[in-house]
C-alpha cells in the first residue's frame, strides 16, 4: 500500500497545517499536552471493544481489560455506589448524554427532561431521537439553572417523574449546575421517581480534585454522568466513558448470543484503542499528576482573569472554572486564537497546556486591535 509523491505531499501540508492550528488556539476545552507513543503499535491491529466491557465475549481482538480498569478508576472518582456501578468508554460526551437520557427513559417512559437553556447544543438532538418530552428552564446570569424557575416548572406538573438534565459546566461560561440545590428542590416538592444526570464533558475531569468539591458525582445524587476524554484529559481521538447505577443498567440490558455478550452500549463495534489512551493517562499521572493538572489550569486561569483586568478589559470567570469570559473580540482576534464567540461573549479556556505568555499575547492582541475596528 503505497501512496503517489503528490498524495504524499498532500498528507504531509496536511500534517504542517494541522500542527500550525493546534499551537494557535486557546478557545476549546481539549487539551493537546500528550505522547503517547508506547501506544502506536497498537495501530496495525484492529482492535475493536464490541459488546459490554464486563461480560465475556467470543471476539478477544480487544482491549477490554484495560477499558474496565479505566472505568474502575472513574468509578472511585465520581464515588460510585459500591458494587452497584457500571460503564463504558464511549465516543465522547455526546454519547455519554444519550445512554444517560435512554437509561433515563427506559426507567420513566412517561418522565420529562428538564435542562437549562445554557445546555450543550447535542442534547436537543438526542432528545430528538429518543422522542423524549423536555421543557428548558431559564439560566441565571452566570450560566448556572434557575433553580426558582425549576421549582415553579416542577410545581406545577408533580404528578410526572422529573428527568434533570445537569449541566457540570457549560460550554460558554463553564457554570455548574448544583446537585444539591436541585435533590433538595425534588425533595421538596416529594418526587419519589426521579432520574439526574450530570453532564460533565469538561469539568467532570477536574472536579474530583477541586476544593470546595462541586456537588455533581454519585454521591450527591447522579444516577449517570458522562466525561469527554479529549478535553481535560486529552487524547489524539475523541474518546469519553459513562457510568450509570447498575441496578438500573441491569433492567434493560438485552443478551446477543451473536457475539456471545451483552448489547449494553449505544453503538456495537466500539473504539479499542482509546480505551489504552484514558488507561495511559490514569497510569502515567496518577491521582496525584491530575489534582496538579488541575491545579495548574485554575492558576493560569486566574493569572488570565487578572492581567485582562488590569488591562481594562472586563473579564471574569465563575468560581473555581478555568474559563475565563470577556467582550466579544474582534473578529482578527478571533481567528488567530480560535476563540469560540457567542451572545456577545468570547472565552479562553485554560487547558493545561495553555501557557502564561500565550495570555500576555492574547491581551496584548486585544488591546492593539478593539472590537470598534473590526
Ligand atoms: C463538549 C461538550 C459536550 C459534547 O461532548 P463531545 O465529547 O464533544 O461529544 C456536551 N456537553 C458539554 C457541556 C460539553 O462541553
Amino acid at each position: 500500500m503505497t501512496l503517489s509523491t503528490s498524495d504524499r505531499a498532500r498528507l504531509q501540508a496536511f500534517l504542517e497545517n494541522t500542527r500550525e492550528n493546534t499551537e494557535s488556539y486557546l478557545g476549546y476545552p481539549v487539551s493537546k499536552d500528550f505522547e503517547f507513543d508506547d501506544l502506536v503499535e497498537f495501530l496495525r491491529y484492529p482492535l475493536n471493544n464490541l459488546g459490554d466491557p464486563f461480560s465475556d465475549s467470543t471476539w478477544r481482538v480487544d482491549s477490554r481489560g484495560f477499558e474496565r480498569d479505566v472505568i474502575t478508576f472513574f468509578a472511585e472518582m465520581l464515588r460510585a455506589p459500591e458494587n452497584d456501578w457500571w460503564g463504558y468508554v464511549t465516543n465522547g460526551g455526546t454519547e455519554g448524554n444519550l445512554y444517560g437520557l435512554y437509561l433515563a427513559r427506559e426507567l420513566l417512559p412517561k418522565g420529562i427532561v428538564y435542562y437549562s437553556q445554557d445546555t450543550h447544543y447535542s442534547v436537543a438532538k438526542n432528545l430528538h431521537f429518543l422522542g423524549m418530552r423536555h421543557i428548558m428552564i431559564r439560566s441565571q446570569k452566570n450560566g448556572e439553572i434557575d433553580y426558582d424557575d425549576l421549582r415553579e416548572t416542577l410545581r406545577a406538573r408533580r404528578d410526572i417523574p422529573p428527568i434533570i438534565f445537569a449541566n457540570i459546566g457549560t460550554t460558554m461560561t463553564e457554570a455548574r449546575d448544583d446537585l444539591k440545590k436541585i435533590n433538595n428542590i425534588l425533595d421538596e416538592m416529594a418526587f419519589s421517581q426521579r432520574y439526574i444526570h450530570s453532564d460533565a464533558a469538561l469539568c467532570g475531569g477536574m472536579a474530583p480534585f477541586m476544593d470546595p468539591r462541586p456537588a455533581f458525582d454519585f454521591a450527591d445524587g447522579a444516577d449517570s454522568i458522562s466525561i469527554s476524554g479529549h478535553k481535560f484529559f486529552g487524547s489524539p481521538i475523541p474518546c469519553g466513558i459513562v457510568l450509570a447505577r447498575k441496578c438500573n443498567v441491569d433492567r434493560i440490558a438485552r443478551s446477543i448470543s451473536y457475539i456471545g455478550n451483552l448489547d449494553t452500549t449505544i453503538t456495537g463495534s466500539r473504539n479499542g484503542f482509546t480505551p489504552l489512551v484514558l488507561w495511559h493517562t490514569i497510569k502515567s499521572l496518577g491521582k496525584d499528576g491530575l489534582a496538579a493538572r488541575v491545579q495548574h489550569s485554575l492558576d493560569t486561569a486566574s493569572y488570565a482573569e487578572t492581567q485582562m483586568r488590569h488591562a481594562g478589559i472586563s473579564a471574569w470567570r465563575n468560581p473555581g472554572a478555568i474559563t475565563v469570559v470577556f467582550p466579544q473580540v474582534a473578529e482578527s482576534v478571533k481567528q488567530k486564537w480560535q476563540l469560540a464567540t457567542a451572545n456577545g461573549e468570547s472565552h479562553v479556556i485554560c487547558m493545561p497546556n495553555v501557557t502564561r505568555e500565550q495570555i500576555d499575547e492574547l491581551i496584548e492582541d486585544m488591546l492593539a486591535t478593539p472590537v470598534a475596528n473590526k
